[in-house]
């Protein structure tokens, strides 16, 4: 591992994105120096930090794969330890993984328009030594939630209850369930992830508890048409095929959401009520008050929570919570779920750029202040990117084209002698919220984000197809300045 103290582009955070990032400066700048700051041990992100059994994606690994890197298997929704697997494997066969400095937390970089560099303040977290990097490049690649704390919102009486109380972002490696009545609180993706899991592998019987239904689809565990392709086609024609099914008939379920919520709403509801059994009801447990793709859609894979709905291992109830007692939860309406361990899939606590603060020229810069250029830059911070995907598709065709642009915007800079290249905002253009989107966790933290623009390059588009044109073009507009 090199441990030069000035990088031209200095990577933070080595999970899906940070890998994506340093495979493109890898491959496109064999010349350029780089290092991926890592604050944990090991590499992953999200699916190193999850532990809780079931732990999976829940969008298909065609898509949620790199780009450059095909995932072959015959599961399109893959296991969290699978997807890890294939984080290692990447970062090795691309030698990746030796620029990692593990332990390494960025929690200040101050850019110099003097030096056209910045300074960036890294915490050890194995010695808490302070460490002093420069890097004429920053790329932010830290995901979107906090790490150290998922969301858990106050319930009175919780100190009441005599049993287990567990988050899932900080799943005990050695919690003993078999046998025991589960409460899970929660509706969304880690929720329906985790009731089928427990539920199949020895919990005496588990309770979904949660206050508004979400939008849940089934979906076939195996691919097997995906995988004969890659069997008979060769590797690139075969990827190419398979990512476009998957997005079209993605992307094209998602507008026809948005365009027809009537429509969409009747489908979910017969494809939905076609499993359930007759003891549970749609209109009280599946019927959420929003349209589809409003919030996330849930998928599982085979029907997997309605099965065990049908076996009677799982049972759902939609209520609000009064107090936790010392047996379990006291319902609004009276009712009492008793429990030995609650589970609270209450979520996230959005944080970007990994928490770290940013600073120009000895001026420190909120991200709420800032218009998000074309989703990946900041106005008026220099030689800066960041990776956040999409919410509507696999974050990874989000962060495949982040990185494509900004190996151009380096590609170009070098190209015109150009050390500093920043967005410059236009006032006329007016703010929106960066994200559209009304999941609890980007209501909680909307205002800490920086705001998007109503027009373009300024507004934020939540569609592959419609990104591609627009990372595809040259990177010089009106809005972006170089200078050398
Ligand atoms: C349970 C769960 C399931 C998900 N399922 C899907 C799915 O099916 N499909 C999908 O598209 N998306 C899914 N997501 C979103 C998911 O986070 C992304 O798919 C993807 O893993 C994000 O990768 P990332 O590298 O951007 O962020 P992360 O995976 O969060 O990795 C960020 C890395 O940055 C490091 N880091 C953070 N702050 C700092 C700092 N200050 N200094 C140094 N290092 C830092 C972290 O330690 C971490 O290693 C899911 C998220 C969760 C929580």
């Amino acid at each position: 591992m090199s441990d030069t103290t000035h990088l031209d582009v200095l990577i933070i955070g080595a999970g899906l994105s940070g890998i994506d990032a340093a495979y493109h400066v890898t491959k496109a700048f064999p010349d350029k120096s780089y290092a991926v700051l890592e604050m944990r041990d090991s590499l992953g992100g999200t699916w190193d930090l999850f532990r809780y059994p079931g732990i999976r994606s829940d969008s298909d690994m065609h898509t949620l794969g790199f780009g450059w890197k095909p995932w072959k298997g015959t599961k399109a929704i893959v296991d969290g330890p699978d997807i890890l697997a294939y984080l290692k494997e990447a970062a090795a066969e691309n030698g990746i993984d030796r620029h990692i400095r593990y332990h390494h937390k960025l929690v200040h970089a101050e850019f110099s328009t003097e030096d056209a560099r910045w300074t960036v303040s890294v915490e050890r977290t194995d010695t808490g030594e302070t460490v002093e990097l420069t890097a004429s490049f920053l790329w932010s690649t830290s995901g979107y939630y906090r790490y150290d704390e998922g969301f858990t919102p106050t319930f009175a009486g919780s100190e009441d209850f005599e049993g287990q109380i567990i988050h899932p972002q900080h799943w005990p490696e050695d919690l003993d369930y078999a046998g025991k009545r589960v409460v899970v609180i929660g509706s969304g993706a880690t929720a329906v992830t985790l009731i089928p899991a427990l539920a199949g592998s020895g919990a005496g019987h588990v309770t979904m508890l949660q206050r508004t239904p979400t939008y849940i689809i089934s979906q076939p565990t195996y691919d097997r048409v995906s995988a004969e392709m890659y069997r008979r086609l060769p590797d690139k024609l075969a990827q190419k095929l398979v990512r476009t099914r998957y997005l079209t008939s993605r992307i094209a379920f998602y507008e026809f959401c948005q365009a027809r919520p009537k429509e969409s709403r009747a489908l979910l509801r017969k494809l939905l009520e076609r499993q359930l059994p007759d003891d549970v009801s749609f209109d009280e447990h599946f019927k959420p008050p929003y349209d589809p793709w409003d919030q996330r859609l849930c998928a599982v894979p085979g029907g997997d929570l309605f099965k065990a709905l049908r076996h009677h291992t799982v049972d759902i109830v939609t209520d609000h919570i009064d107090r936790f007692t010392p047996k379990g939860i006291l319902l609004k309406s009276g009712k009492e779920l008793e429990a030995d361990i609650i589970i609270t899939a209450t979520g996230l606590n959005l944080q970007i750029f990994g928490g770290a603060t940013l600073g120009v020229d000895g001026t420190k810069v909120a991200p709420s202040e800032t218009m998000a250029y074309k989703g990946l830059m900041l106005s008026e911070i220099p030689n800066f990117a960041f990776i956040i995907g999409y919410t509507n598709a696999s974050w990874t065709l989000k962060a495949d084209l982040v990185c494509e642009y900004v190996v151009k915007l380096l590609k170009r800079m070098d190209e015109t002698g150009s050390r500093i290249v920043v967005p410059r905002r236009d006032p006329s253009v007016a703010e929106e919220p960066f994200l559209d989107f009304e999941a609890g966790y980007v209501m909680r933290s909307i205002d800490s984000l920086p705001k998007q623009g109503a027009t373009f390059p300024w507004r934020l588009k939540m569609n592959y197809f419609k990104d591609v044109l627009v990372f595809r073009k040259p990177v010089e507009d009106e809005s972006l300045e170089f200078s050398a």
